[in-house]
């Protein structure tokens, strides 16, 4: 198809911007005629076939020399490295940093300093690399600690990883997102806090409670109004229901669900603290695994929860569910498998409001395996069988929710 000037011209605008945002280093595009009768007509010169035009962007691309790495912690724990380089120039501005995406980037190149590298560089965006372009003899490293708490790191074959997910400072910005989330604390967005960590007014989530509001017009495009509103919104947030309390401390694996179904049985902090493992896994629904987390969770926790109190964090006690004691499925443990008549939600929906829990896996602990073949030899029903739990059926599980005996 022909084009015209100014749609080839805004096709490079488009491409422009397309490569600016991709992960590939792009330095140009090729024009070509569709028409293949021209291929052949158009002929070539010495170099290429004249029904290609090749286009590259002028100035965008620099070789240079890499002097070092910069390894940086984000806050996921994904440590990323970033490649210092001779300063050169590149569409009029001084490039230093070029950033590598990821640890595997600098095994796949075998990147190392002293190596000469091309650079692109389009419109703002930060220079990417594109390739190498001369290597010295050796091999790439990587990092043995994470930058930022010096614990050690793993390698996933992607991403170099620190798992120090609890007091790394890379990722306190992730654990008091977490804490403002669950304490649902308004207006407190990730870019003020991080605009509250760079100004150093916040380390940890109790700092969040020392905050004036003078402090907070520190905040960039802060004003008293919104100050004020904020120092509200956080001492609000003191507070707070204890399940909010406990998953705001974010304890791995253990999201507001988990904390709730464990608090009808422990109700507060203290109850929660002399849990052993044994009490915790006779809830249905924990395994051993979860209750060894939850264990050492709350041990790691206990600094953190005592700079809470400190600042006046005051977790309200738990409420147990109001369903009543005459609830016919009260206190009692599920779990729905196979193909039946509803929608599994449905069913547990029902079994909640009747007082009962609906759990994924078959243990001694649970009431019934409802499902509507009594043969399956799904792994669910094997292990139900052998430990000698019964089977209902949804008539026989519609029975019970009236009350009835079968
Ligand atoms: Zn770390």
């Amino acid at each position: 198809m022909l084009q015209t000037q100014d749609k080839i011209l805004a096709f490079l605008e488009k491409a422009k911007s397309f490569m600016a945002d991709s992960e590939l280093g792009i330095d140009g595009v090729v024009f070509s005629y569709n028409d293949l009768s021209l291929h052949e007509s158009l002929g070539t010169t010495s170099h290429h076939p004249r029904y290609k035009m090749s286009f590259k962007w002028q100035g965008q691309t620099a070789q240079a020399k890499i002097e070092r790495f910069k390894w940086l912690t984000s806050r996921f724990g994904s440590v990323t490295p970033v490649a210092v380089i001779e300063p050169v120039h590149l569409s009029g501005a001084q490039i230093t940093n070029v950033t590598l995406h990821n640890a595997s980037f600098v095994k796949l190149f075998n990147l190392k300093a002293g190596d000469t590298i091309e650079i692109i560089r389009s419109g703002e965006v930060i220079p990417k690399f594109l390739r190498v372009i001369r290597e010295l003899d050796g091999c790439y490293e990587f990092p043995k600690e994470c930058p930022s708490c010096q614990s050690p790191l793993i390698y996933d074959d992607v991403r170099l990883l620190c798992q120090n997910t609890e007091s790394c400072p890379a990722q306190q910005l992730r654990v008091i997102l977490n804490w403002i989330a669950s304490a649902e604390i308004d207006d407190l967005s990730a870019k003020r806090l991080q605009e509250m960590l760079t100004l150093e007014l916040v380390r940890h989530m109790a700092d969040l409670y020392r905050l004036s509001v003078e402090d907070l017009l520190k905040l960039p495009l802060t004003k008293e109004k919104m100050a004020t509103k904020l120092f509200n919104n956080i001492q609000k947030s003191k507070t707070l229901p204890l399940v909010s309390f406990l998953t705001g401390l974010g304890i791995n694996g253990m999201g507001k669900a988990s904390w709730e179904l464990l608090l009808e049985k422990f109700v507060t902090l203290d109850a929660l603290y002399t849990a052993k493992l044994t009490d915790i896994v006779a809830v249905p629904g924990f395994a051993e695994k979860t209750a060894q987390q939850i264990i050492n969770g709350l041990a790691d926790k206990k600094s953190d929860i005592a700079k809470l109190f400190e600042v006046g964090v005051q977790p309200s006690p738990f409420r147990k569910s109001l369903i009543s004691a005459s609830a016919p499925l009260r206190g009692q443990t599920f779990v729905i498998t196979g193909a039946l008549s509803r929608s599994r939600e449905e069913i547990q929906k029902e079994i909640e409001n009747a007082g009962g829990k609906v759990v994924g896996a078959v243990s001694a602990k649970i009431t019934a395996l409802v499902t509507e073949d009594p043969n399956s030899s799904s792994s669910k029903a094997k292990k139900a069988r052998d430990l000698g739990i019964p089977f209902w059926s949804e008539n026989q599980l519609a029975n019970k929710l009236k009350g009835l005996s079968s």
